[in-house]
């Protein structure tokens, strides 16, 4: 494990990782705590985010655990609520709950799978943008990080229309929302990991696996925390100048 580099900014700042159970999201709401932020970690299961909030606040940091589901309007309005009461404002988020979805092509797949992928990984993120950004705003401003994919720039070779199609919205929204806060203090910047090894790939079998290993230059998966600590540089004060762009962290996936 590489020793953790601390960026300048978070000391006194207040954090949203939504989909912050397992996985990517733990990995950021942890490296958040670790340099100095308070966090909100939400996930549409309250016990795995209380989970990552005891692992905090064992090693020191703040956090609070919250259940929330993404793709309710309504629910990403309270956990901003939540936690501009909690901590008295809001100067960051991550917008990362995500899920992969049936593998069935365009001409097979259901309308329902469709549409639930879409309700959380897209219109989930502006869900979690409608109401972070007034809140960010009133705080004098911040950093978002939306999490995309490589997929929001490449296809998969595994099916997924309605996950590729997800990720790409995610990335044009980022640059729409850059565009449109960045004279009013809110940066935005998209992340797209290749494939990282978390609980969201324990469904493939090994061969499908060891093709997605192969696929990747660097000879292997990601892990979560090298998603985290490009997500943790976007959101600190150390990437002032950055927004509206779409950070790859593949291994070289979309190089070839
Ligand atoms: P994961 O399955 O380990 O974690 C996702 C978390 O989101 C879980 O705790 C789950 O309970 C929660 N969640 C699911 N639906 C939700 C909802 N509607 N509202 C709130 N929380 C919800 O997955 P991960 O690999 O950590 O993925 C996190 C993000 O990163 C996703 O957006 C995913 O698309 C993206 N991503 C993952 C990979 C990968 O290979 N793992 C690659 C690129 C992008």
């Amino acid at each position: 494990m590489v020793e953790r580099t601390t960026y300048a900014g978070f000391e006194g700042k207040v954090a949203i990782v939504t989909g912050g159970g397992s996985g990517i999201g733990r990995a950021c709401a942890e490296d958040l705590a670790r340099q100095g932020a308070s966090v909100l970690v939400t996930d549409i299961r309250l016990e795995a985010a209380q989970e990552v909030v005891d692992a905090i606040t064992d090693a020191g940091g703040t956090a609070a655990a919250m259940e929330h589901d993404t793709s309710s309007p309504g629910a990403s309005e309270a956990a901003v609520t939540r936690a501009v009461e909690t901590y008295g404002a809001l100067h960051l988020a991550v917008n990362n709950a995500g899920i992969s979805g049936s593998h069935d092509v365009a001409g097979e797949i259901s309308v329902d799978d469709w549409l639930q992928v879409i309700n959380v990984n897209l219109n989930g993120v502006l869900y979690g943008l409608r109401y972070q950004l007034p809140a960010i705003e009133a705080a004098g401003g911040g950093a978002i990080v939306n999490m995309a994919s490589i997929h929001g720039t490449v296809a998969t070779g595994l099916g997924a229309p309605a996950y590729t199609t997800s990720k790409h919205g995610v990335v044009g929204l980022t640059k729409q929302t850059a565009v449109d806060y960045g004279r009013r203090g809110v940066r935005v910047n998209a992340v797209g990991p290749a494939y990282i090894d978390t609980p969201l790939l324990a469904g493939l079998d090994d061969q499908v696996r060891q093709a997605l290993v192969a696929a990747h230059p660097i000879g292997r998966l990601g892990r979560a925390e090298e998603v985290a600590a490009l997500t943790t540089f976007l959101l600190s004060d150390d990437a002032s100048f950055i927004t509206g762009s779409y950070h790859l962290v593949d291994g070289g996936y979309t190089a070839p």
